[in-house]
């Protein structure tokens, strides 16, 4: 038994490798060179991977900035450490929140110029100045000031005395290789970079400007401009088709484990709606494992299976909230403590997430968000766990 499943007594984690998520970075580096700077958007708690382990890879790596979801998230990275720049999304209040942003210096999205003014407000009190970002919309049809209107905007911010405008980003959202055609992604980019000639125009300097997301940072140089802000690939995915040119990225989430718990032979007989896959009537071998509805798992499992000593067990049942049972009777050499494998490899076999999720009917964000952030996260460095993250604490092995 590893020395670190004693940690894990409800018997329910998942895998990630650190090793992948420094690769992935370091790849987008070299891709882009030294002058491009990085800022990997570590939202949806570093989708799904667990936002404190990652970020303080990311840092390790040389982020330019790390992009969250939210303040709280920005004030627990401050409480644990984390000192690189910190952009906080778009979706969150600005001016209520003002004083919070410059005490812990996390850098808000700007779209009004009442945001600014509220973060100058409190920084001058705090005898600060404040680093913030705008974002524009070009296209998205989403978050943003318009870019026809946001030199205006952005300039008029540039005058004010506590802050300092340390970027400008939009999203892009239909990306796709240069000979696939990319005439959405070109227009939205002219929209920003004519913003971007008319802030020059008036002789301000701002140093990231950012469109670029996974697809865009990898298919079109041309839209890097100072900055590039990859989500994805940073764990290891791309929307894009795979090509030569394309970066080799390793998959950061390597698995979804737990064990079996209890194993037991059923008496038969009458029996309730959680066993309406199996039939009892005759006594069954079932095995149970503490993984359901609650951790994340689909109720869609219940047509599936996992992986005990290399083969494909199937779920006997439907799910409950913290348990699935198996169906073991054709498996009697399963003992109680196996590992079992609800996503990744055992032996010969694998479970890929390509098949989970297409199972369970969900998208990658999906999938990768939908793991209950309170799963442990056991993280591997050089092929040995090193960490276990559980919330945002994390246990150093
Ligand atoms: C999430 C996000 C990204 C990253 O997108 P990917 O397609 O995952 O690379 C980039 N920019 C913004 C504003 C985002 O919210």
């Amino acid at each position: 038994m590893q020395e670190y499943l004693k940690y894990l007594s409800r018997s329910n984690w998942v895998e990630v490798d650190l090793d992948a998520v420094a690769n992935n970075f370091n790849k987008l580096r070299e891709m882009v060179g030294p002058e491009v700077k990085i800022m990997p958007a570590v939202k949806a708690n570093a989708y799904g991977h667990g936002l404190l382990a990652c970020c303080q890879v990311l840092e390790e790596c040389g982020a330019d900035v790390l992009s969250i979801g939210s303040v709280m998230d920005g004030i627990m990275l401050r409480k644990n450490g984390i000192q690189s720049p910190i952009l906080i999304f778009a979706g969150n209040t600005v001016t209520e929140a003002a004083e919070l942003y410059v005490q812990y210096d996390l850098m808000p999205t700007i779209m009004y110029y009442a945001h600014a003014e509220s973060v100058s407000a409190a920084a001058e009190a705090a005898g600060k100045v404040q680093n913030v970002f705008v974002k524009v919309e070009t296209g998205r049809g989403r978050l943003g000031i318009n870019a026809e209107e946001a030199a205006e905007v952005i300039l008029a911010i540039s005058k004010l005395p506590n802050v300092k405008v340390a970027g400008v980003y939009t999203h892009l959202c239909d990306t796709k290789w240069r000979d696939e055609g990319n005439d959405y992604t070109i227009w939205q980019d002219a929209r920003f970079s004519s913003m971007q000639k008319q802030i020059d125009a008036a002789s301000v300097d701002i140093p990231f400007y950012q469109i670029a997301n996974t697809a865009a940072s990898i298919a079109l140089s041309e839209v890097r401009h100072t900055g590039i802000c990859p989500g994805r690939a940073i764990w290891g995915y791309s929307p894009l088709s795979s090509r030569e040119e394309h970066p080799a990225l390793h998959q950061a989430l390597q698995a979804w484990k737990t064990r079996v718990i209890l194993i037991k032979d059923t008496i038969g007989g009458k029996f309730g709606p959680n066993f309406k896959n199996v039939q009892l009537e005759t006594p069954k071998r079932i095995g149970i494992i503490p993984c359901g509805l609650y951790d994340g798992v689909d109720h869609k499992q219940e047509k599936g299976c996992v992986l005990i000593r290399g083969k494909r067990v199937p779920v006997g049942s439907s799910m409950s909230l913290e348990h699935t049972i198996l169906d073991l009777t054709d498996f009697p050499e399963v003992e109680v403590g196996d590992e079992v494998v609800v996503m990744g490899c055992q032996g010969e076999e694998c479970i890929s997430l390509k098949e989970l999720s297409a199972l369970w009917d969900r998208n990658l964000s999906e999938f990768l968000t939908g793991m209950n952030p309170h799963l442990p996260r056991v993280y591997f460095r050089g092929g040995k766990a090193v960490s276990i993250g559980y919330d945002n604490d994390i246990i150093t092995l």
